[in-house]
């Protein structure tokens, strides 16, 4: 609802949506951009109307403030005033109207949780509310010793076949073993997020749309290197800690906030750490290639397929975007997705000199540091399995995805046939990896790579155009009548929804596409 949603990406009027002719839903006015809005927040203007003081909001206070130019939203119990806003929002005032004079916390966390609101509306503040809307499950903050007994999580209302997690700890001499008991099947290394830094320990695992958090202060130093084993049958997960000093631990650790809790994914925040960038590397005249490295006490595995979030103040505001991470090169695939215990991870980035975040993201030297969420997304690996066919349809950085999933199938799925890359660019120059993918398709008969240029030269002897039935109908075409396929499409937003329009036009199933957009 608030922010960028990459939805209205490229923006109303940038060159990009010019030159692609792609229409706006939602138009913005000229001098109503991120950077416009950030500019304005800067100013030193009044935007709530109440000269920077801050009250305390009533429901009956709240409702009356509903109207364009008078509307307050409540999210996560704090009140803000959204009428200057209005005009800043890609998704359109209308829809920033939906949440009027109420509280839009559910709304907001349907279309973008992820969105840096606080940083985003800090200058538009009215106040908390004085009775919350919501009735929220506080922690009790009760600094509690966790002594090794299996502790009950605390549970939200959960679909009765999903049984909370339980953990449990013990010793030797030199170790700390956590063990999580997650009676899940198929639950691997991807599903266990560990962060742990300054003393405090935090694990997420991730189980179907649910999260189950451990989150304490260790009662003793711990050193950098920690160990995850998971058994993928039982689906118990064994974190092991090495200790500094070979003394014998009474009790785990204090209970931090929402330590032991079992949550649907989507109410939880996105947890963020700081990676250090190792590199950069040019990919074409406006695309590269960066290195971050994960802190040592961090284990994260980005699922193929999923995206993370980079978090980075821009003007004193704190701007939020998407990035899928790619691998180092399509040549080392088969051995980065056999060693997946990685401690770098790789994104190719597109810099628009006019854009908000990437021109400062590109400004950042080797060894600072920008904050990396943990990873998001619907794919999923099992949509892979058992294909004959992967046909991938990829419009210039909505490459990114194609990476991994072209690099998985090839490596792990023993009954694929048959992968085929239709690749969309502008020009020659702006074809991320050409080389590569011209290299794997000489080496793997599998592998098929066509590039169609939307503005190519005259010299250019390949295909030509944007999406479109006569160019899919030739190229997505079924080998047997009831081969297993999928087609993964990914783009700006106009060409991902004229590519589904198409394919089902051509017949093909929705369980056969799976396409990459902002949510
Ligand atoms: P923006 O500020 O969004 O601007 C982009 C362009 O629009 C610029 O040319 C700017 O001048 C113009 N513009 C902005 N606002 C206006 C306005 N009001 N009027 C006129 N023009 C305007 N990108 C990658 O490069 N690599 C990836 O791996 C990647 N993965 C993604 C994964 C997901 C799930 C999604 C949704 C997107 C992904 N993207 C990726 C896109 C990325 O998230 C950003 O949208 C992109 O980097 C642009 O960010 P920016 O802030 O620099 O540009
Ligand atoms: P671009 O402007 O360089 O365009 C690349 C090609 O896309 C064009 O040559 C054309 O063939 C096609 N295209 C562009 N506009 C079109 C339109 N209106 N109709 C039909 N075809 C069109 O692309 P870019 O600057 O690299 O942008 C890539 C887009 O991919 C961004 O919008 C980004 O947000 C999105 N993306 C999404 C994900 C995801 O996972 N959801 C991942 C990476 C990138």
């Amino acid at each position: 609802m608030l922010n960028v949603p990459s939805q209205a990406f490229p923006a109303p009027g940038s060159q990009q949506r010019a030159a692609s002719g792609g229409r706006s839903k939602v138009p913005l006015k000229q001098g109503r951009s991120l950077m416009d809005w950030i500019r304005l927040t800067k100013s030193g203007k009044d935007l709530t109307g109440l000269k920077g003081r801050l009250i305390e909001v009533t429901e009956e206070e709240l409702t009356k403030h509903n109207k364009k130019d008078d509307c307050w939203v409540c999210i996560r119990g704090l009140v803000y005033n959204v009428s200057p806003y209005m005009e800043y929002h890609p998704g359109g005032e209308d829809e920033l109207m939906r949440a009027a004079g109420s509280d839009g916390t559910d709304l907001f966390d349907q279309v973008h949780r992820w969105v840096n609101y606080e940083s985003m509306l800090k200058e538009c503040l009215v106040g908390r509310m004085a009775v919350k809307p919501v009735a929220v499950a506080k922690e009790n903050h009760a600094k509690k010793l966790l002594n090794g007994i299996l502790l009950k999580s605390r549970v939200p209302d959960l679909p009765a076949k999903e049984i909370p997690p339980s953990y449990d700890w013990f010793q030797t001499e030199s170790l700390v073993t956590i063990v999580i008991y997650t009676k899940q099947k198929d639950m691997d290394s991807e599903s266990v997020i560990i962060d742990c830094q300054d003393g405090c320990f935090r694990a997420e695992i991730i189980i179907k749309n649910y999260s189950y958090l451990l989150h304490t202060e260790l009662s003793h130093e711990i050193q950098e290197d920690i160990a995850v084993r998971v058994a993928e049958k039982t689906g118990k997960i064994e974190i092991v800690l090495k200790k500094k000093d070979n003394v014998s631990w009474t009790y785990l650790g204090h209970p931090l906030e929402n330590h032991n809790s079992f949550t649907a994914h989507r109410e939880t925040g996105l947890y963020y750490r700081k990676c250090q960038l190792i590199s950069k590397v040019d990919v074409t005249h406006d695309t590269k290639l960066y290195c971050l490295m994960l802190p040592p006490g961090t284990h994260l595995q980005v699922p193929i397929g999923q995206h993370v979030y980079l978090k980075q103040t821009v003007a004193g505001t704190e701007i939020v975007k998407p990035y899928t991470p790619v691998l180092e090169t399509l040549h080392s695939y088969i051995q980065e997705t056999l060693h997946s215990h990685n401690k770098y991870i790789y994104v190719m980035i597109k810099i628009y000199h006019t854009g908000v975040f990437t021109p400062n993201f590109d400004c950042l030297q080797i060894g600072d540091y920008v904050s990396l969420s943990s990873p998001e997304g619907n794919f999923k690996r099992s949509q892979l399995q058992e294909l004959e066919e992967l046909f991938l349809l990829a419009a210039g950085t909505g490459f990114t995805p194609m990476v991994k999933i072209l690099a998985y199938a090839l490596t792990n799925i023993t009954s694929l046939r048959k992968v085929k890359l239709m690749f969309f660019n502008k020009t020659e120059g702006d074809i991320l990896w050409r080389n590569q993918l011209e290299q794997l398709a000489d080496k793997e008969r599998r592998f098929e790579v066509e590039f169609i240029l939307s503005n190519p030269t005259c010299e250019w002897t390949g295909k030509q155009g944007k999406i479109s039935l006569p160019l899919l109908s030739e190229f997505v075409k079924r080998n047997l009548e009831d081969s297993r396929i999928l087609i993964c499409i990914c783009g700006p937003a106009p060409f991902t929804e004229q590519g589904i329009r198409l394919l089902k036009d051509l017949n093909f199933s929705q369980e056969e596409v799976h396409s990459f957009t902002a949510y």
